[in-house]
């Protein structure tokens, strides 16, 4: 993982207020990552919509801030010496639902439960995600599978939030 720098002094609960975010501050990363590991974090951001976490991205590149998007954090090594700046966790954004016969997740729903919901509405291949303890924003950042599924067999579109403040679709050319 990337180190970030010493934060600078942002205001940052003033904006989380106005813009639908929740933020805790000097959060001890130790007790609050899946590895228990790493120092203190000056500020972890919880969206509770796509809009206030699209605000947040285009506030941290107008002041210059550095963050890190986080998912469940479990695969991320944080490091016990090093005082982190800004996380902005997708926790909080775990919508499932079905829409025009296709499966459509939130980046912060967690892979168990997309494996669960896609069980439930019929759909097949993400029966090797039930075991991963990730996001879905992660593992499709990273490709997360296991026992021959991964992400990218079922995938149809990403919507992407650029550092602009915008979003846009991208979907793949032929069905897999
Ligand atoms: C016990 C255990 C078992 C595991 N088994 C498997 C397995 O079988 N298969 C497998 O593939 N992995 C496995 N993993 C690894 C891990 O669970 C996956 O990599 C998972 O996808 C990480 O998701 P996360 O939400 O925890 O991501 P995090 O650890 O929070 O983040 C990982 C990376 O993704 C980036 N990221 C997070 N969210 C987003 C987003 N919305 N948009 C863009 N980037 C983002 C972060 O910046 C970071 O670089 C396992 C891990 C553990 C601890």
């Amino acid at each position: 993982m990337q180190t970030l720098e010493k934060p600078k002094a942002i205001d940052l609960p003033a904006f989380c207020d106005a813009h639908g975010l929740e933020v805790f501050e000097n959060v001890s990363l130790s007790k609050y990552s899946y590895l228990k590991t790493g120092g203190t974090a000056r500020y972890v951001v919880y969206p509770r919509s796509v809009d206030s976490l699209v605000s947040m991205l285009g506030h941290m590149v107008e002041i210059g801030q550095r963050f890190k998007i986080i998912g469940n954090t479990s695969n991320l090594l944080f490091k016990d010496a090093t005082d982190y700046s800004v996380l902005i966790c997708t926790l909080w954004l775990n919508d499932i639902s079905v829409a025009n016969g296709e499966l459509v997740a939130e980046c912060g729903a967690s892979l168990p439960e997309l494996s669960r919901q896609a069980l439930y509405a019929g759909f097949r291949g993400f029966e090797g995600l039930e075991g991963i303890p990730g996001t879905v924003g992660a593992g499709i950042f990273m490709n997360a599978g296991a026992y021959g599924s991964e992400i990218k067999d079922t995938l149809l579109a990403v919507d992407l939030a650029d550092a602009g403040g915008s979003v846009r679709r991208h979907r793949r050319r032929t069905r897999p």
